[in-house]
């Protein structure tokens, strides 16, 4: 979905909808999108500084990375971007005053699409937990350990110790 930047009346432009993405586009890769990301977007202009504020929600499925379940993700995520005429770009580093985020455009125009898949791409955590306390896999028997204890002697079950041991190997 292009925008062009001329064309967004003085009042601003508000957008709501849903864009289909494919579960290929998202950075993790066994990611699935269930549902499509739906959209609110608020455009607005200032001289040639272009505003956009926006909320996305959509839900994905992961895979956990300690028990290797599929598990559901709610996404729901705002965000604030400044986007400049790409001419400012190499006065970028005097413009940078604050945490805002700072991109540029091209011919004015933009993707919206390409931006929401971006900023949806930005809110996965980096490491997928089914939930923080995940017991992950036995390692004996390779039973989800969530799922209920195995018969196997385990001598910790303390993901964080467990971590601590290899930090500790290395
Ligand atoms: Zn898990
Ligand atoms: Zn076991």
């Amino acid at each position: 979905m292009i925008i062009d930047i001329e064309r967004i009346p003085k009042e601003g432009l508000h957008i709501d909808r849903d864009f289909e993405l494919e579960s290929s586009e998202l950075i993790e890769e066994e990611a699935v999108l269930l549902e499509p990301l739906h959209a609110e977007i608020d455009l607005h202009k200032e001289g040639d500084e272009l505003f956009i504020k926006g909320k996305i929600h959509t839900v994905v499925s992961f895979i956990c990375s300690r028990c290797l379940s599929p598990f559901e993700y709610l996404v729901d995520s705002e965000f604030d971007l400044v986007y400049l005429p790409e001419e400012l770009f190499e006065i970028k580093e005097e413009l940078t005053d604050d945490d805002l985020d700072l991109f540029f455009y091209v011919e004015n125009q933009i993707n919206l699409r390409e931006i929401v898949l971006e900023q949806l791409n930005l809110t996965f955590p980096m490491k997928p937990l089914c939930s923080p306390d995940c017991q992950g896999i036995c390692p004996i028997c390779g039973q989800v350990i969530n799922e209920g204890n195995c018969r196997c002697i385990r001598k910790s079950t303390d993901p964080r110790l467990e971590k601590l041991k290899t930090f500790i190997k290395r």
